[in-house]
């Protein structure tokens, strides 16, 4: 098969993917013939984003929406606003958000967005403008039955409002199931903002069942104090864990009896990152990977766990928080050091189920209580951890490759049903 004309030999996140389909490969059978569809995205846009920004200077932003799979259903993925963002990371996260819906059995395929930018630069109105005109150059492709953005890394709630608005004021009616992860007002969701983290303590919370590791004093250490992070902690604390080591873009923070999670909110609402709180000691980044600690949640960007890494890793447990953190070939050392890996497409699908949920009480124009949405996400987040547990163990492999297997498996199984157009 050909290779795609627009990837480098040096796309780690792409390569990744398609290292991991490679992986799955033989435990698929007759499903085998159909798995080239997964090596390449189905839909690839990449859109200049002009804007005219408070000093009235005009700058341009490149920006991605890449539908990587429909086979089960519309496009399902955040948006990321990040200065590294490019298109092969776009393409990889759009790649395991078709595996994550397909996980979790969710009626949605994978895709992701993206705008090369670092938020933190722009003035709240020079981001409202950006939001607009990235949303007015993908909406063509995007809409309740086509295509779902969310937030990621550097988008919230606000900015899906944004895009909500624009894409509404496009159609002429109010279109409240074109984003998920909007503001409750606005037909967002109770239980949205939370949902990942939660998913990852669930998740996190049963493998530790299975693997013996009791939560009771165990000490977890976390990249990332942003959504996902800072939610997972406060859950950890909550069963009696401490966390001791909490590493983001400003620093690495350590503290042996347990770092004051509140506290730490309170300070990086401020100061917008952990760096200089002084509820715990400042330590070298790289001493983050070779923490004493029982559980390691990754929860910030992709690509953290190297092979050097994984060599000197003290943790029993990783919580895949972020999405696609460990190179396949750490991952290797991890196994044949005992290290059990709970992989991204299960464990941090807590947001993507509840942007489900929202998408459904949109349509529906129903909304149901925090109550009921928690307890629907826990019920099949366990359900979904207990199906690669026991598919892993069925086919004697890790956890990821199982996750892959029951994935590709609904996957390929629809496209097969649904045949090769023109045939
Ligand atoms: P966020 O923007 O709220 O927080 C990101 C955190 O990462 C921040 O604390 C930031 O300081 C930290 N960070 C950024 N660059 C870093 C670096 N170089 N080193 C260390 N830390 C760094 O984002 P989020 O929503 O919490 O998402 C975190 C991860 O979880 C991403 O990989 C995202 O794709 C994944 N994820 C998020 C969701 C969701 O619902 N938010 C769902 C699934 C997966």
């Amino acid at each position: 098969m050909t290779k795609l004309s627009y990837i480098q030999a040096n796309d780690a996140a792409w390569l990744t993917f398609l290292e991991q389909i490679e992986r799955v490969s033989p435990y698929l059978e007759h499903l085998k013939q159909h798995i080239e569809i997964l090596k390449r995205p189905k839909r690839v846009l990449i859109v200049d984003v002009p804007i005219v920004m408070d000093d009235g200077s005009i700058q341009h932003f490149e920006g991605y929406r890449v539908q990587h799979n429909l086979s089960r259903g519309p496009g399902k993925g955040g948006i990321r606003y990040h200065q590294d963002v490019n298109l092969n990371e776009v393409m990889a996260l759009s790649a395991w958000m078709t595996i994550k819906t397909a996980v979790l059995n969710l009626p949605f395929g994978g895709a992701k967005g993206g705008v090369r930018v670092d938020p933190r630069k722009l003035s709240a109105r020079e981001l409202e403008r950006l939001t607009r005109r990235y949303t007015s150059e993908i909406s063509h492709i995007i809409g309740p039955q086509k295509d779902i953005p969310a937030p990621d890394v550097g988008t919230n709630q606000h900015v899906m409002g944004w895009i909500m608005d624009t894409y509404s004021s496009g159609q002429g009616y109010t279109v409240t199931g074109v984003v998920t992860g909007k503001p409750i007002h606005l037909g967002g969701s109770l239980g949205r903002v939370k949902a990942t983290g939660r998913g990852v303590f669930v998740t996190g919370r049963e493998v530790a069942k299975k693997i013996k590791l009791s939560l009771k004093g165990a000490k977890v250490a976390i990249q990332g104090f942003g959504n996902v992070g800072s939610e997972a902690g406060f859950l950890f604390v909550e069963s009696n864990a401490k966390v001791t080591h909490i590493q983001d873009h400003t620093g690495t923070i350590f503290n042996k009896n347990g770092i004051d999670l509140e506290a730490l909110r309170d300070y990086v609402t401020v100061n917008e990152g952990v760096g200089g709180f002084t509820g715990a000691q400042l330590i070298a980044d790289e001493e983050f990977w070779s923490a004493e600690v029982d559980i390691m949640i990754p929860a910030a960007l992709e690509g953290q766990i190297t092979i050097d890494r994984a060599q000197n890793f003290q943790a029993q447990l990783i919580l895949e928080g972020a999405n696609g953190p460990t190179y396949p070939k750490a991952e290797d050392i991890l196994v044949e050091r005992g290290i059990v890996v709970v992989p991204d497409v299960v464990c941090n699908a807590g947001g993507v189920t509840v942007s489900y949920f929202e998408w459904v009480q949109d349509m529906a124009s129903y909304f149901w209580s925090e109550e009921e949405i928690n307890e629907r996400l826990d019920k099949l987040m366990v359900q979904a951890i207990e199906d690669v547990w026991n598919t892993a163990n069925n086919n004697t492999c890790t956890l990821r490759t199982a996750a892959y297997i029951l994935a590709c498996e609904r996957i390929l199984k629809a496209r097969k049903e649904r045949g090769v157009f023109p045939g």
